[in-house]
């Protein structure tokens, strides 16, 4: 019912993937014995030089055509490296929207002018991207957007308010999901995605909202009446639903919706130490044996991606990659507990031991990643439709 057309045998890494690892893991010993940057938990870091550095070593954009400045690499090899940086709870925000999806958007979709003008500057980490997807009113529900592009000469001029827009204040520039057309019956149609800049351009205001702990990662944006030429439409103009939702796959299915939350697993586990307790040695068998089998459903997603598969587009993955994200977001949240239950510890944000600090930051993140890039209510929802198709 699912999985039904992946092979799940021939997932040993390949010699490429596990070289990379090695290469990965170093860079970030390095990066982490020099004090370059503080691991965090729960909420990835901006950090422009990090990403800099990253983009240095060809691991942004890595699968994408050395044309556009890729390497060329399998998607086995750019899974190794995101987890890698996840197990280093690595700065990567500044990246990984413009590697994970506006990139692969922009090849799949963008006008060679557009590949040209971003893919390069993306993959040097010298671009980044947020992305205008979410409104008031308008999240999981996202055709409901209210965002409009009106058509005038040489370009549009698009109106309206995009908010929890993660690093707008940071960004270079970000995709818009903007109604192109009047309501019609489909709510589907008429919608398109634009790409507007975002660093002191006329008629965008970017304004903070911040979490509890008083961090400033999310905005909300208003565009009054800001103009976009012709050439920054991506895709073609009213196909914008059909171009966000074929990424999907891509967004819910990778190790950043089960690995947030590892490093502080492994802290547990080092704070354990020969401790003789066998509810602890139950868990930590639980959560491994899990961490395993989460491992295995998004390798094989990521294999089956991938074009040298040979399966690229011929299979939707959309309803496995829900079940991914929906599996391991509450897998990351199990960790938390676990930790919770048996490190015996008041965590706080500013604590000197690394996992009483990780246990203070992954509790207070804790709602985060059930809610971004698709609720809990919306994946299962998903995941039902096709149980309930499958019955028929
Ligand atoms: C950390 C983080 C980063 C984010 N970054 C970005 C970003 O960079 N860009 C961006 O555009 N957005 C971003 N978002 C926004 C995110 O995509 C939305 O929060 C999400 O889609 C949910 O939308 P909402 O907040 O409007 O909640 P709503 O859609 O209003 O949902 C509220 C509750 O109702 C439930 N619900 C809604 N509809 C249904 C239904 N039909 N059936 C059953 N239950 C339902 C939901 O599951 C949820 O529990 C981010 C969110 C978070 C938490």
């Amino acid at each position: 019912m699912f999985f039904e057309n992946i092979d799940f045998s021939s997932l040993e890494l390949p010699p490429a993937a596990l070289k990379v690892r090695k290469e990965v893991r170093a860079f970030l010993k390095a990066e982490v014995a020099a004090n370059s940057y503080t691991p965090h938990l729960g909420h990835t870091e901006y950090d422009l030089n990090f990403t800099k550095r990253v983009g240095a070593r060809g691991w942004i954009g890595m699968t994408w055509p050395k044309q556009y400045g890729g390497q060329e690499r399998s998607y086995l090899e750019r899974f190794v490296v995101t987890e890698e940086m996840l197990a280093y709870a690595a700065p990567c925000a500044a990246h990984w929207p413009g590697d994970r999806q506006t990139g692969p958007s922009l090849l799949r979709y963008g006008s060679e002018f557009l590949k040209q003008k971003f893919l390069p500057g993306i993959a040097r980490g010298d671009i980044t991207f947020a992305l205008g997807m979410s409104e008031p009113g308008s999240g999981s529900d996202l055709a409901s957007v209210r965002t409009r592009a009106d058509k005038v000469d040489g370009g549009w001029r698009i109106t309206g308010q995009k908010v929890w827009t993660s690093w707008a204040h940071e960004a270079d520039a970000f995709f818009v999901l903007c109604r192109t057309s009047p309501l019609d019956q489909d709510r589907h149609q008429g919608l398109s995605q634009l790409i507007v800049e975002l660093k002191n351009f006329p008629g965008v205001t970017v304004r903070p909202i911040r979490f509890m702990s008083g961090e400033h990662h999310f905005n909300e944006v208003f565009l009054d009446n800001v103009f976009v030429p012709d050439n920054y439409v991506v895709g073609e103009v009213g196909q914008g639903w059909k171009q966000i939702t074929s990424e999907l796959a891509f967004e819910r299915s990778g190790p950043e919706r089960f690995l947030t939350t590892f490093p502080l697993l492994v802290e547990l586990i080092r704070r354990l130490g020969e401790r003789d307790d066998a509810r602890a040695h139950e868990m930590i068998g639980r959560l491994t044996a899990r961490l395993w089998t989460l491992r295995r459903m998004s390798l094989a997603i990521a294999l089956a991606l991938d074009p040298t598969s040979g399966k690229q587009g011929t299979v939707d993955l959309g309803t496995e990659a829900a079940l991914v994200k929906d599996m391991g977001t509450f897998y990351e949240r199990e960790i938390t507990e676990a930790a919770r239950l048996l490190g015996e510890v008041e965590p706080t944000l500013d604590a000197g031991d690394t996992f009483e600090r990780y246990l203070a930051e992954c509790m207070i993140n804790a709602p985060v990643s059930t809610i971004r890039g698709g609720t809990t209510q919306m994946l299962r929802t998903l995941i039902a439709r096709r149980l309930l198709g499958a019955l028929k």
